[in-house]
């Protein structure tokens, strides 16, 4: 029975890499038709963040990563939070105690701080000196019932190596002599993680330990722990670090920011959860495009490269690109709406077509946005990009771009351009493709212009003051009559001032 847990201190919002660990667990519990946990590891009460949790949970709903056991839902191993747990903690301590392999500790941070300086000066290895491991089960006993406060240790083997099998790595081997003695409670009787982890693992049943590198090195800790107590234990599964596509440890520079950032930028939760799992993870052959449910089908451990993963921004966004052109009409609508009306993002809040797209929502029918939204589906890769992409639909007057207005507008035939197709917004009723397509032709023929594209440009920046967009045709159409008769005439007038400047 696979049962694998994300185990998330709340110390803040979770970013790229912790999620890529929930991901993990989450797509191997699903592939196997195992039981996937939630277990907030909250024993360092100081490094508690308000939010932390909330954000957390959001995280993992927003990427539709759900969750049979934990916060919320409870299950049969509740709780599920550490700091509710500490009674057990306690009791496996006391029996550390009793077996020998751990002890008592009344180093005051004093002392700890001279040992440190002692080592430092004589260039000995960092680590607590086990000066307390030698006290007699009297002498610890006496300064206990004197109410000396103290920590428990681990005690590590004194020589030998620790070895285990890592899924990706194989065999891994520490030297237990410079493994520290690792505390497991501390004065106040609360667990460190070491110990809560490696307790909870166990009496969740949990089988497979998948997370980051970063704690390969606590493993050997976890491996005594199990080894004193008697426990089987878990497969370890360590998923390689993360880096930037330059190599470099992945930091904000590189885009690794709080992973609800995405949605708040216009990432859509299929294409981060797609993206995030890539990194470091691979179906075999060269398939990247994966659904949820796919990629639930498709997991395996073998597939965890060793390598690092490499975390490329523009990768996300290709991929958003194409997971925002599978949207219907319908859903294109409803999914720019949402973004448009939630998003707390600074950058989007300040464009002035995100204004004009909140008045546009109330002034034009739905059908209209659709379609406006549709003709940009193609191009846009952020959901936060619409606003201004379709900004030439929602506005009565187009400002013509000064570079694109010199560039298309100024040669001399262009006036007359815009005449014709002002007559030709005169004999139209039904616009659609063909009909727009068919204005451009007499147009051309008329003024006997050597290539089409000597109209296509002019009525483009006509119509959307711009040089790129989508299909011509299709705009036209969308923007109906009126809206095409009032932008040639002013463009006309721009092209007529353009001409007078020039002779
Ligand atoms: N609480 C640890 C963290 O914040 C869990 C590490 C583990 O999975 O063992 O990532």
């Amino acid at each position: 029975m696979v049962r694998v847990r994300y185990a998330p201190s709340p110390t803040g919002s979770p970013h790229v890499g912790n999620i890529r660990t929930a991901l993990f667990n989450y797509l191997m519990a699903r592939k196997h038709g195992g039981v996937f946990i939630v277990r907030i590891e909250d024993t360092d009460q100081t490094r508690q963040v308000d939010d932390a949790l909330d954000d957390i949970l959001e995280s993992l709903r927003w990427l539709g990563i759900t969750w049979d056991e934990g916060p919320e839902v409870e299950g049969p191993y509740a709780p599920y939070f550490q700091s509710q747990r500490l009674k057990i903690y306690k009791q496996v301590c006391e029996e550390l105690i009793k077996k020998g392999s751990a002890y008592r500790c009344f180093c005051t941070p004093e002392d700890l701080e001279k040992m440190r300086e002692y080592q430092r000066i004589n260039k000995l290895p960092q680590m607590y000196d086990r000066r307390c491991r030698k006290k007699t089960v009297n002498e610890a006993g006496n300064l206990v019932s004197k109410g000396i406060p103290y920590v428990i240790r681990l005690a590590m083997p004194l020589e030998g190596k620790i070895v285990f099998e890592d899924a990706i790595r194989g065999r891994v081997e520490y030297e237990s002599s410079l493994v520290d003695d690792q505390v497991l409670l501390k004065s106040d009787g609360w667990p460190t993680y070491h110990l809560a982890n490696v307790v909870d693992d166990y009496l969740m049943k949990v089988s497979h330990v998948i997370r980051g590198e970063e704690w390969i090195s606590s493993t050997p800790k976890h491996v005594v722990l199990y080894d004193a107590m008697g426990w089987e234990k878990p497969t370890f599964v360590h998923a390689p670090v993360i880096k930037g596509p330059d190599g470099a440890k992945l930091s904000k520079r590189h885009g690794d920011t709080r992973c609800l950032d995405y949605r708040e930028k216009g990432y859509l939760s299929e294409a981060v959860a797609n993206f995030i799992a890539l990194i470091g993870w691979s179906p075999g052959g060269d398939r990247e495009l994966m659904t949820l449910k796919e990629m639930e089908d498709l997991f395996s451990i073998e597939g965890i490269q060793p390598s690092a993963g490499v975390f490329d921004i523009t990768k996300l966004q290709w991929m958003n690109g194409h997971y925002i052109r599978q949207l219907t009409p319908e859903k294109l609508y409803e999914t720019v709406k949402e973004f448009h009306e939630k998003t707390k993002d600074e950058d989007y809040r300040k464009l002035q077509s995100q204004e004009i797209l909140t008045k546009a929502f109330e002034k034009y029918p739905k059908e209209y946005l659709v379609r406006a939204f549709v003709l940009e589906q193609e191009r846009v890769k952020l959901l936060s990009e619409f606003a201004d992409a379709c900004l030439f639909f929602f506005v009565d007057e187009v400002e013509i771009d000064k570079q694109a207005g010199e560039k298309w507008l100024s040669a001399d035939y262009v006036p007359q351009l815009l005449d014709v197709l002002m007559e030709q917004c005169e004999k139209q009723q039904d616009l659609n493709h063909d009909v727009c397509e068919s204005m451009i032709s007499v147009a051309v023929e008329k003024l006997g212009l050597e290539k089409r594209s000597m109209a296509i440009h002019p009525t483009r920046v006509a119509l959307t003051g711009r040089t790129f967009g989508p299909s011509l045709f299709d705009l036209m159409a969308l923007l109906g009559v009126e809206q095409m008769k009032k932008r040639f005439a002013k463009a006309k007038l721009f092209a007529e001032s353009l001409l007078s400047k020039s002779s």
